[in-house]
């Protein structure tokens, strides 16, 4: 194995675009904790993604962990009020630094709120932001509900949309399915090609589970060539067989992606993505990889060292310290009590954050890729290290894989990006090789049996 670490000394990175290093050249994109910059009034800037239907979907996908949630809160009608919309915007605006705050909406589904929640929504963000502020709006969908009245609206405040497609209909509709158990694709490709008429920004979401796991170039090219997407995520599905806890030893259902296979899915991708599509297409993962190559914080909180400031708001107003920790026991309080940044700041969640740090185990504390994986998600960590240390990643394998596959072609872009470069130049760099010469990405094979063509 090759010894992956970040480049020595690496001067900070200016990225080119929005997107990140390796996204089009002109397309903004909305997520990730805010810059921390301007006028605080939180002493951290959070993320908040907020659930207005709490866990409450029009489809029943088999592995949906939010589903579950319906149960803390019983006999509830699970939506959001006009009063507590208002007083979330309030508090969550005026807590964010000026620049960019990104105002992002889940379930659930949101879209069953209907679209006037949305526009009552949209008005009160726009009268509670400061001039310095400018406001960017996401929501998370499964595109089954989409109109052209929703479509225009979506359009006309440039939302950036995520919607759920894992992979080709034969692939999607294996667990996506609807509340008769019935396959979903049809009404979620309409939403989609509805989205795209009125051009809407969308990012696919994609997850990665025992369905499509081995079709990795399948689903890559559908979403590439069949459905026109430029800005993918993949998203690896963790289900455990007791959902009420984390516990040692946890097992997996046979629906979870398979960590060796997650790890090969992801370098299948990566391989036919770092030759051919660097620049025209963005898969967060990869630029939250780069990021961790250029010596900059990933752009993702599973891969940074602590985490602590992306928080869940249920539709009641109690705010839990992670989407993925809807939990009593990380539930801080509710926002009509307690303020925000009180909840934010408060020691519970500042141990919250730390804890992703504190526990990971000596395994990962003396791994070579540690400063791109750090340990990922504390959710996924219910296996026992090589010497028996418990806190290990599931899917510890696959990134270890991943990680250490990237590390060429990664320490390439980051070469570029210090100089001034951009990261798609690389693509320039593979194609100029000679099939006999040296990869350019410094593995020491020949081009043409490495990233040659
Ligand atoms: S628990 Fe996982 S998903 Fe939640 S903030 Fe931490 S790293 Fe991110
Ligand atoms: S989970 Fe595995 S790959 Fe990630 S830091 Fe720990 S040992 Fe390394």
């Amino acid at each position: 194995m090759s010894t992956a670490e970040p480049p020595p000394g690496a001067t900070p990175v200016t990225v080119t675009t929005k997107a990140g290093a390796t996204g089009p050249r002109d397309r903004p994109v909305a997520g990730g904790a805010p810059a921390a910059t301007g006028q605080p009034t939180a002493r951290v800037p959070f993320h908040v993604l907020a659930k207005p239907t709490g866990p409450i979907c029009n489809l029943d996908c088999e592995y949906c962990f939010f589903l579950s949630k319906e149960a803390l809160y019983p006999g509830d009608r699970f939506r959001m009020s006009d009063d507590l919309l208002a007083e979330y915007l309030r508090q969550y605006i005026g807590a964010q630094p000026d620049g960019e705050v990104t105002v992002a909406w889940q379930g659930g589904e949101p879209t069953l709120m209907g679209v006037d929640f949305f526009r009552r929504a949209l008005a009160v963000a726009e009268s509670v932001a400061r001039p310095g502020q400018q406001l960017l709006h996401t929501i998370q969908t499964n595109g089954t509900l989409l109109t052209d009245e929703w479509c225009e609206l979506l359009a006309r405040h440039r939302f950036l949309v995520g919607i759920s497609i894992d992979g080709p209909p034969e692939l999607h509709d294996r667990y996506r399915v609807d509340k008769r158990g019935g396959p979903t694709s049809d009404k979620v490709l309409r939403g989609l090609a509805l989205l795209q008429a009125h051009g809407v920004d969308v990012n696919v979401l994609c997850t990665v589970h025992a369905a499509n796991q081995d079709r990795p170039l399948d689903v890559y090219r559908y979403f590439r060539d069949d459905l026109g997407l430029t800005f993918i995520q993949f998203i690896p599905i963790v289900e455990r067989d007791n959902d009420t806890g984390f516990q040692e030893g946890d097992t997996v259902t046979d629906r979870s992606v398979d960590p060796a296979a997650w790890g090969s899915f992801l370098n299948a991708v990566f391989d036919e993505w770092v030759v051919a599509d660097v620049g025209t297409v963005f898969v967060q993962l990869f630029d939250a990889a780069l990021a961790s190559w250029c010596g900059l914080q990933s752009t993702l909180c599973i891969f940074r060292e602590t985490c602590g400031d992306a928080l869940a708001l249920e539709h009641n107003g109690d705010l839990y310290s992670c989407d993925h920790f809807v939990e009593p026991a990380h539930l801080l309080g509710n926002i009509t009590t307690t303020t925000m940044v009180e909840l934010v700041t408060s020691p519970q969640q500042r141990a919250f954050g730390r804890a992703k740090a504190d526990t990971l185990p000596g395994q990962c504390r003396s791994c070579a890729v540690r400063f791109a994986c750090h340990g990922e998600c504390p959710r996924n960590r219910f296996t026992r290290t090589a010497d028996g240390e418990p806190g290990l990643n599931y899917l510890c394998a696959g990134y270890l894989d991943f990680f250490t596959h990237i590390d060429g072609p990664m320490r390439l872009m980051a070469q570029l990006l210090r100089s001034g470069r951009y990261a798609d130049e690389i693509r320039g760099l593979f194609a100029a090789a000679g099939r006999n010469d040296p990869c350019p990405c410094g593995s020491g094979r020949k081009a043409k049996v490495c990233h040659g063509r």
